[in-house]
């Protein structure tokens, strides 16, 4: 049963979705979001679906969207439709739907609510140089909008290149009615042309979304925040269609403690980091729960079906939740003290203990040890989280370079394990000796930061091997910390 009187206006079956853009780790604001689609969808009988958003072939990556089934499920929550388990409404990976947007883009040429634009790159730099230096107007100059549709389908059909753009309203207001922030009314001039279709013919955002959202029968469009600016750009897509929109339900955004949007930079943001740091999935989801909503009766410690008993919107509250680690490690311990010891001991042994993991780091110690006793002390830092650099800080160095530059130099390295796919020996090898080449360091110092920092050990087993098995959240986590160790002076622990 439905609480909030205002959702009861949409007649229509209850059916939402996540779209994450397979771009990189699984990210905890993904996980944040699904949750409330779905606890949303379980609550009133709905149905939760999840697409894919992989058109932006720059940005995609192959091993991405595994990720984010394998994290979703991690923390419990699945889907009742979606790219691996099929439904009515697929394909649910957008790369797979090109045609219905070329389609759907050809409606709205049609009905003269988009036009082709055959603007080249240059002409679209020097109308930004103009208006830079006159000071004036932004966006598109609408040159192409006026083109005689016979001269538009000449020039397509003789094989120029083009966009196709949305012809914006050129007056009046849109209004977003979002039902957690009421109206949002915006000038439409502020509104540029919005390319619709790139001249790859690939869909952009905002066609790909609202097709969907549209052909899927999404009744309610839950998101991020972030997404609140395209809103209005999607309204009057809905508008040029001449379809009924969804709901619009803008959700607070996680923020790192200054306030500013959660970010790697401030928070381990990817789900995979807080699997390896040994917080317990329904601990993490019932903390992602908090940041937007309450149970009643200061009550913090729930389960997800019990919140999807009693859930309503009214209890979100829209001030900007900090993503608090101290916070999930004070939930984490409820729920460890609520394990018996039998369910603890499966959780364990299913962390970073179980066997593939031993199988892993065993060719690593095999051949250093003499009886298993040694086994245990030689690899502790495969179990551990944060180090203590206390005793090693000695090592921490670079000759003649300024901590503060060490602690940069190191932070340069993981940005480039980050922008690799992937996770090797290999790769973190080659990475590290490019590494040392653009920074002017001896590889024999820069890898015995990269070996003290993510083992807190001068000696350890082949480093790259011990990092590829220490895994991308432990590394980056490590390396991150010891960074801040390092450009500090020793202060920050
Ligand atoms: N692809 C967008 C994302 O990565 C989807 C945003 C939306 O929910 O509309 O989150």
């Amino acid at each position: 049963m439905l609480q909030d009187p205002t959702m009861t206006t949409a007649a229509r079956p209850v059916r939402v979705r996540i779209a994450p853009s397979p771009t990189g780790d699984p990210h905890v604001g993904t996980a944040y979001i699904a949750l409330f689609n779905y606890v949303f969808a379980k609550h009133v009988g709905g149905t939760f679906i999840l697409r894919i958003e992989d058109t932006d072939q720059t940005r995609a990556r192959a091993d991405s969207e595994q990720m984010i089934y394998d994290a979703l499920r991690w923390v419990g929550l699945s889907w009742d439709e979606g790219p691996d388990v099929g439904g009515p409404f697929g394909p649910y990976r957008q790369s797979e739907r090109g045609p219905i947007y070329a389609e759907h883009a050809r409606i709205l040429i049609d009905n003269g609510r988009a036009y082709r634009c055959f603007c080249t790159a240059e002409r679209l730099a020097a109308v930004r140089a103009r208006q830079q230096l006159e000071k004036t107007g932004h966006g598109y100059d609408r040159h192409c909008r006026s083109l005689p549709r016979e001269e538009s389908d000449a020039r397509a059909a003789a094989g120029e290149a083009f966009v196709v753009r949305l012809a914006a309203p050129l007056t009046g207001n849109v209004v977003v009615q979002d039902k957690l922030r009421g109206d949002v009314t915006i000038d439409v001039g502020q509104i540029d042309d919005q390319v619709l279709l790139k001249s790859d013919g690939m869909p952009t955002y905002h066609l790909a979304n609202v097709v969907d959202d549209h052909l899927m029968e999404i009744s309610h469009v839950i998101r991020a925040e972030e997404w609140i600016s395209s809103t209005p750009k999607h309204v009057l897509l809905y508008q040029a269609f001449g379809w009924q929109e969804p709901q619009w339900l803008h959700m607070p955004l996680l923020r790192n403690a200054d306030k500013s949007k959660i970010s790697k930079r401030k928070n381990p943001v990817s789900i995979n980091y807080y699997r390896d740091a040994g917080i317990l999935p329904h601990a993490l989801l019932n903390f992602l729960a908090l940041m937007g909503w309450s149970f009643g009766d200061d009550r913090e410690k729930f389960t997800l079906a019990e919140m999807i008993e009693v859930f309503s919107w009214e209890r979100i509250s829209l001030g900007g939740p900090v993503f608090n680690l101290e916070k999930l490690t004070w939930l984490n311990e409820k729920y460890i003290h609520d394990l018996d010891y039998g369910q603890l001991a499966d959780a364990f042994l299913g962390w970073r203990m179980r066997r593939e993991h031993w199988m892993q780091i065993l060719p690593l110690v095999r051949e250093r040890i003499k009886k298993l006793d040694e086994i245990i002390p030689m690899t502790e830092y495969f179990f551990s989280g944060d180090l203590d650099y206390s005793a090693v800080l000695g090592d921490l160095v670079v000759p003649e370079v300024a901590p503060a530059d060490v602690g940069k130099g190191l932070l340069a390295y993981v940005e480039r394990f980050e922008a690799r796919e992937g996770w090797s020996a290999a790769m973190l090898e080659e990475e590290a000796r490019a590494w040392c080449e653009a920074l002017g360091w001896k590889p024999k110092h820069g890898f015995m930061l990269l070996r003290v920092g993510s083992t807190g050990r001068k000696a350890s087993p082949p480093l790259f091997e011990t990092m590829a098995v220490l895994g991308k959240e432990i590394t980056r986590r490590r390396l991150r910390r010891v960074a801040e160790v390092i450009a500090s002076g020793g202060k920050v622990k």
